[in-house]
């Protein structure tokens, strides 16, 4: 058989939509019936889909983004201008925007070791501070990065003991669990991210997971403008345009059919990856906490220094593999330098030396021996 070159060096991206072929049917459907309109059987069958495969006391609403979800949250929390709100620093911007469209201040946590996410002895030491200061933080926003499962027993203890909401940003983790618990089903509320990078993917697309069903009534009006009851058009709230699109979920019906499948081909990417470069001195990975299940949305490795993640990401980078360096902290962001930060010295870390490597779902094995040889051959 012969080898074309342009193959041999075709571009590798880190996390590419996947279609799984059963998308179509659904937006077919919408069109046959002319369910061209931010409501229908998609969005309501989406949602279902979404809260069977949860599996725990979960209404979902499917929005127009992640970041919409988490916005919405926060304005059922009742979030308001000069509040404060707990912020893992470790994560992607859409985290924490939302508290400032509400004219609220994040205050950074760093991260712990073993997942990455929120460190609960720094989230603690952070609230008694800040209420020694004269104002109790109001949330708590933690992340699942990377789909690994913050430390959902300390955090939540900790919620519970000062008696503040918890916001689960499981953008990341769709399909990640602990003791058979889903991520998505933890926080007082929940949002999912359908973004093009995602691990199931509608182009753009979000969810809020709300615990019960009048909370989810309240959301879905919300989501439409507000709109009170009746012929009137009259509105007594702020409402935003945030509803899913009945043509878009189709696609994430077709998605939610392939979603385990998904997680199975994330975790093969990572255990590739562990199995040919853990031999590596100055490589590290993050591994799984007991009882804990990571979807392995990205893999992502731990250099021995930040010279040689740099000669990592650019000699990928030239050959044609996208890689990324780890999210940049939000306490290192022109736009957020002036928030408090309560620091430890791990987000700054990995935030170095951290190098994300291809892993999406449809990375062939070819692929993934090009880049471990690659890899292999800078430490040779
Ligand atoms: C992608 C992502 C979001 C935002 O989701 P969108 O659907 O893109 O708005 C929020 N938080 C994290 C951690 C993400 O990775």
């Amino acid at each position: 058989m012969a080898i074309n070159e342009s193959n041999l060096n075709s571009k590798i991206w880190l996390s590419p939509p996947h279609m799984s072929g059963h998308e179509q049917e659904f937006i077919a459907e919408a069109f046959k019936f002319n369910w061209i309109a931010p409501l229908g059987p998609n969005v309501n069958g989406f949602e279902k889909d979404i809260e069977k495969y949860l599996n725990h006391n979960s209404f979902a609403t499917v929005l127009s983004s992640g970041t919409a979800a988490l916005h919405l949250a926060l304005v059922l929390l009742g979030i308001n201008k000069g509040d404060e709100v707990i912020c893992q620093t470790k994560t992607f911007v859409a985290s924490v925007n939302p508290v400032t469209y509400l004219g609220a201040n994040p205050i950074f946590v760093d991260s712990e070791l073993d997942t990455w996410n929120m460190c609960p002895v720094l989230l603690e030491k952070t609230i008694n501070e800040r209420i020694k200061k004269g104002k109790k933080p109001k949330a708590i926003i933690v992340i699942n990065l990377y789909g690994m499962p913050y430390h959902v027993n300390h955090i939540h203890a900790i919620s519970k003991k000062y008696n503040i909401p918890v916001v689960e940003d499981s953008a990341e983790a769709f399909g990640s669990h602990v003791n058979d618990q889903k991520c998505g089903t933890f926080g007082d509320y929940s949002i999912l991210s359908f973004n093009g990078n995602k691990i199931i993917t509608t182009s753009g697309g979000g969810a809020l997971i709300c615990r019960n069903q009048t909370l989810k009534d309240r959301t879905v009006f919300l989501a439409t403008q507000a709109k009170e009851v009746g012929q009137e058009y009259e509105h007594k709230t702020i409402g935003y345009n945030y509803r899913m699109s009945n043509v878009i979920a189709g696609i994430g019906r077709g998605q939610m059919k392939v979603l385990d499948e998904y997680v199975e081909k994330r975790r093969a990417n990572y255990n590739y990856y562990y199995q040919h470069l853990n031999t590596i001195e100055s490589i590290s990975f993050l591994k799984e906490p007991k009882t804990y299940y990571s979807n392995r949305w990205l893999t992502c490795i731990v250099l021995g220094s930040k010279e040689t993640r740099d000669d990592l990401l650019t000699l990928l980078n030239k050959n044609n593999i996208e890689a990324r360096p780890s999210w940049k902290p939000m306490h290192l962001q022109p736009l957020y330098k002036d928030a408090p930060a309560y620091l430890n010295g791990v987000s700054n870390n990995l935030y170095e030396k951290g190098l994300c490597l291809p892993s999406g779902s449809n990375l062939q094995e070819k692929d993934l021996e090009r880049i471990v040889k690659l890899i292999q051959a800078y430490f040779e």
